[in-house]
């Protein structure tokens, strides 16, 4: 990072609050002043930008500084929409951007304009590098801030999928998804997210003779429903690791704090199959490390019945069922049917997710965010890392992006917790060091080695 490092971390605060400063709660977003405020900024400094308008008042922010085109470019990528918040929670104004003890306040500091202004800065660092110190990229930067990531992305990254994939076209993307976690003893590991679970809806229903209550009949669809879900309840997929949570497990064994799930892990990856399956009993009693090891089946809502009085001719439950990568989701549901094997119960998929790939755990950009990290904090642990919540990256996975998944700050899970809670803060000291993470991994993905000379020089 250039120069006057104080000054670069005055204006990454200054960013960030202004950000903050623009209320974009989806629903609705309107995300276009703050759009404009991006727009401004880069356009300030001679960036080349397109400012695309899904809807009335949304927005898409396309930014690029331009390689020599000896690789494909690279996208920075942040959402610039947040979810609600309820004001009377919080101890301070969630759009206010106060600075207090050390920490940033604000609805978006930790997802995801803290990572938004930690881009800017990378772009508007990079910009001053190549005027002033002869810096040269060898493939694009391309900044990419998009809407409504919060409610589907249908007037973000879907619509800028399906409407300027031209713009999108990259080798790799940095984007949300993973964690820098402080652990006890002050040990850190960075997750780099590298793939996520699907999401689908299914129904679950049950039909049988309508009637009145006051006779009971013996089909009755509501004893019908609540008997498959019973069986449901009491059925688990099968632990499956994937290339990602096989090294996930390895490599977070090292650092975990607790020796009997540190051990655990370590069995469920030895490839011996009584150790595995002893340790993934253990790490089962966790539900966020289980949702790692299998598809997940969650029933999420109950819907039946017209009248206290009635016997209704259907009553069905809805599934949220999270796939691994590569797994089919109609595969899952064949197998509900034959645990619950009663005739009078269909299960059916209502709404299917984006069944994005996995990206590479080895790929350059992978090993640019490591290597980066390790050179910041060399005690750093990086692990690569399955999420079991849906982001954009999903999107660009599945037209061909690789996607690096991640939160750059390091942070405490107390303080991670605040994500789309009450009182949500970034430290500042995490600010930096996640901006200058970005800033470095995109420095050694994309920048000409021979160029960085003069970047070093200017330090
Ligand atoms: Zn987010």
């Amino acid at each position: 990072m250039a120069a006057d490092q104080s000054a670069i971390e005055a204006e990454t605060i200054a960013h960030l609050q202004a950000l903050i400063r623009f209320d974009t709660t989806n629903p609705p977003g309107n995300e276009l002043p703050l759009a404009e405020y991006l727009i401004g900024v880069l356009e300030g400094e001679g960036i080349e930008t397109t400012l695309l308008v899904p809807a009335v008042n949304r927005a898409a922010v396309i930014a690029r500084l331009r390689g020599n085109g000896a690789g494909r470019p690279v996208i920075l990528l942040a959402h610039m929409d947040v979810v609600a918040v309820e004001p009377d929670k919080w101890t301070c104004d969630p759009f206010g951007g106060i600075v207090r003890d050390g920490y940033l306040y604000g609805r978006g500091a930790i997802d995801d304009k803290g990572m938004l202004a930690a881009n800017l800065m990378t772009m508007l660092l990079l910009r001053r590098a190549m005027t002033r110190d002869g810096l040269e990229l060898d493939r694009d930067v391309v900044f990419v801030a998009t809407s409504d990531e919060e409610s589907g992305g249908e007037c973000g990254m879907h619509w800028l999928v399906t409407n300027h994939r031209d713009l999108l076209d990259a080798e790799f993307a940095i984007n949300e998804g993973g964690r820098t976690r402080i652990i006890e003893g002050g040990r850190r590991y960075l997750a780099i997210q590298t793939a996520e679970k699907i999401s689908h809806m299914v129904t679950v229903t049950a039909r049988g003779p309508a009637g009145h209550a006051a006779i009971p009949l013996v089909g009755n669809a509501i004893f019908h429903l609540g008997r498959a879900l019973a069986k449901i309840s009491e059925y688990r997929e099968p632990v499956t690791l994937t290339t990602t949570t096989t090294r996930f497990f390895r490599e977070l064994s090292q650092v975990w704090p607790s020796e009997e799930e540190r051990l655990a892990m370590a069995a469920l990856v030895s490839g011996n199959e009584k150790d595995s399956e002893r340790g993934a009993k253990v790490l089962s009693g966790i539900p966020v490390l289980d949702a790692v090891m299998r598809n997940g089946i969650s029933a999420t809502r109950i819907i039946g019945g017209v009248a206290g009085n009635v016997i209704p001719a259907e009553a069905s439950a809805v599934l949220n069922v999270r796939t691994l990568p590569g797994h089919r989701v109609e595969d899952i549901v064949d197998r509900l049917l034959s645990s619950v094997g009663d005739p009078n119960v269909t299960i059916t998929v209502a709404a299917k997710g984006n069944e994005a790939p996995a990206s590479d755990p080895d790929s350059e950009m992978f090993a640019a965010i490591a290597e980066a990290a390790r050179a910041i904090d060399p005690a750093l642990t990086v692990v690569p890392y399955l999420s079991t919540g849906v982001t954009d990256s999903a999107r660009l996975r599945l037209i061909g992006v690789d996607c690096c998944g991640i939160l750059p700050f390091p942070m405490l899970q107390s303080d991670e917790e605040r994500m789309h809670g009450h009182d949500e803060r970034v430290p500042i000291e995490s600010l930096h060091f996640g901006t200058r993470l970005i800033f470095d991994s995109i420095t050694r993905v994309a920048a000409r080695r021979a160029s960085l000379a003069a970047l070093d020089s200017g330090r």
